[in-house]
């Protein structure tokens, strides 16, 4: 197949809130010549797939008064008193990320997410209302105050379309199920991608005078996930290849309401709307872990309190590894006005109808706060000392800034995509309008590319790709999940030890070159072995239990050994070799404390 060398001053990889905000808002600004690649249509983003909102402290709702911290709501009548602003909503993220959280970058986001949020309204955005017209806000787990701005439970796919449609209209140009396969950097300058057209199995070169990784999460390395098929995180490990650090990729989100056995995920809005979780005794088990917030305590504390009672023999279905979330008294009006989709999913999967029955989850891996290690304008940095990598740029699931720390708060992440797509899009245009050139490329940059798919090509066996990837959700899941032990850890970092010669001797069936979604399997498994030894050998060194990283042989934070960033830096063929950098915190204002709900 012919290789064609393809030229644009800006390229993003990903399509999903992060990537396409990045390429409108550099189009907004001049840049004329915008090429989107995405493995998979656009709009099938995961950004698509978020259902419960996006936060802002917009002030439009409050609890009504005198009935409990999870009472109904209502519009905040004109001259009341404000429950809420960007103050409040940065404690919260703060208290959420257990301190891990780099205030600066937290402090942006929660100021920009009233203006964004506008953004998108302006741009047509069809949000949910309160009755005099205000855009609706719900409760979401660890926000003190209700602040998820929603669309019934379709947020992210009214999100996504809106700004797809504006990003058309600007222009940028989209490479729908394309799949990029390599990162050009040189003397620690980016020149560009290595990029397969899906369709005919060609490769090309993509040159540019900035890219940018919008490629999203990596739940695909777990067996229970939440998380869509394209989720396998080839931008962290394309980025990791080509010499990127990862940073804190140990804390991995679990979330307590995926479908027993499935993953798929029940919104966090079915909590935020008032919804139970119920153990096989019938009982409302939160009042143990969390008496204050309840089943609104953020998702690491909850998912925990969900496996323990697991674990004490009080779980239902057939082998005791769910928990019932019970929505049956909100009512059949509320549930068909709210959460449609969240009803429909269940009857799809679990065959029974929330408004009648309740629904049996389990926790599922569902957010990956660690990633490409950036600075507050998506500018991608190579060391703890924040010496730029020029011309690549990140944001979203896919980078870590870090506003999420240990443990993100829902609705904060299409908040985060948003905001930091946009910052990065700015910081592209302006790196090209202040002189950016296109780097000369040497010989042919696809060599590589080739060689890889060849081998796998070549390769008789003996073993599935599917097999090898089985085997690493499989360790990943027990192993490196919501519990985890020096001694689990470290059989999980043997496993994924085995299993590296073993991937690379794994054979595919089908060897044709047209849309081979064998070789995309073979390629992204590949992925999901390179960074799951990053996560874990992260998770080995640091012992202590923080946010969502939880060691039962290290049960408490410890603060004057680990309150620091993992940086992992590729190391040949050996273990990734580990340094920290600093968390920035502004210890007059937000100082560590004790975390409880
Ligand atoms: C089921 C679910 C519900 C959620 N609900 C909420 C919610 O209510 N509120 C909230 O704040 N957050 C929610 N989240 C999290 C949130 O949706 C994501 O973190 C966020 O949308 C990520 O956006 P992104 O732009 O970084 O990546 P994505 O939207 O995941 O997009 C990634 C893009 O990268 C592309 N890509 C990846 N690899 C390659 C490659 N090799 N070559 C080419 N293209 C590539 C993909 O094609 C895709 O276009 C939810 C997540 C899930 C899974």
């Amino acid at each position: 197949m012919n290789s064609e060398t393809i030229t644009h001053d800006v390229i993003v990889v990903g399509a999903g809130l992060a990537g396409t905000w990045a390429a409108l808002t550099a189009a907004q600004r001049g840049v004329k010549n915008i090429g989107v690649l995405s493995k998979i249509h656009p709009l099938r983003s995961h950004s698509g797939a978020a259902q419960g909102g996006i936060a802002a402290a917009l002030n439009n709702v409050r609890p009504v008064p005198d009935t409990g911290s999870r009472g109904p709501l209502e519009q905040i009548p004109a001259g009341a008193a404000l429950v809420d602003g960007w103050e409040l909503h940065m404690f919260d993220t703060i208290k959420g990320s257990d301190w891990l959280g780099d205030q600066d970058a937290i402090e942006i986001m929660v100021k920009a997410a009233p203006g964004i949020i506008y953004d998108y309204e302006h741009m047509g955005c069809v949000f949910s209302r309160t009755p005099d017209g205000r855009i609706a806000q719900r409760r979401f787990g660890g926000h003190s105050a209700p602040r998820a701005n929603y669309a019934a439970d379709w947020t992210g796919h009214v999100l996504l379309h809106t700004i797809h449609e504006q990003a058309l209209r600007h222009g940028v140009q989209f490479y729908s199920e394309w799949y990029v396969m390599e990162l050009l950097i040189e003397d620690n300058i980016c020149h560009g991608v290595v990029a397969m057209n899906i369709l005919d199995g060609s490769l090309h070169t993509l040159r540019a005078k900035a890219v940018m990784f919008g490629t999203g999460g990596y739940g695909r390395a777990f067996k229970i996930t939440s998380n869509a098929f394209a989720n396998t995180g080839d931008g962290v490990a394309i980025a990791y290849e080509a010499g990127v650090p990862l940073m804190d990729m140990e804390f991995v989100q679990f979330h307590p309401t995926g479908i027993y056995r499935h993953g798929i995920l029940m919104s966090e809005a079915c909590r935020g709307e008032g919804g139970y979780l119920v153990n096989s005794e019938g009982e409302r088990f939160m009042e143990k872990y969390a008496p204050d917030k309840m089943e609104l305590a953020p998702r690491d504390l909850v998912s925990r309190s969900e496996q323990m009672e697991i674990n004490e023999g009080r779980g239902v279905g057939s082998d005791k590894q769910g928990i019932f979330l019970d929505l049956r008294h909100l009512g059949k009006d509320k549930i068909l006005s709210v959460l449609p989709q969240v009803r429909e999913i269940a009857i799809d999967f679990t065959g029974k109808d929330p408004i009648e029955e309740p629904i049996p989850i389990q926790p599922t891996a569902h957010y990956s706060m660690g990633g490409i290690p950036t600075t507050a304008n998506g500018q991608v940095i190579a060391d703890s000392a924040g010496t730029p990598v020029y011309g690549f740029f990140a944001a979203g699931e896919c980078a870590c800034v870090s506003v999420h720390g240990a443990n993100r708060l829902g609705s904060n992440s299409l908040l985060e995509a948003s905001v930091f797509g946009q910052r990065a899009g700015k910081a592209m245009a302006e790196y090209i309008q202040d002189g950016a050139k296109l780097h000369p490329i040497n010989g042919d940059p696809t060599k590589r590319s080739r060689q890889r798919i060849q081998t796998i090509f070549e390769n008789e066996g003996p073993e599935s790709v599917e097999t090898i990837g089985e085997t690493l959700k499989q360790t990943m899941t027990l192993n490196c999940g919501v519990f985890r032990d020096g001694t689990r850890l470290q059989q999980a970092y043997d496993d994924i030890l085995a299993l590296k010669p073993r991937i690379k001797t794994a054979g595919v069936m089908d060897k044709n070159g047209r849309f081979n979604t064998d070789l995309l399997a073979a390629l992204e498994t590949q992925h999901l072995v390179a960074f799951s030894e990053v996560i874990v050998a992260g998770a080995l060194a640091r012992t202590e239990s923080r946010g969502a990283h939880s060691r039962t042989d290290y049960k408490e934070r410890d603060d004057e050994n680990w309150l620091k960033h993992t940086m992992a830096h590729k190391n040949g063929a050996d273990a990734p070799r580990l340094s920290y950098k600093d968390v920035t915190i502004d210890m007059d204002r937000f100082p560590p404390q004790k975390r409880q709900y």
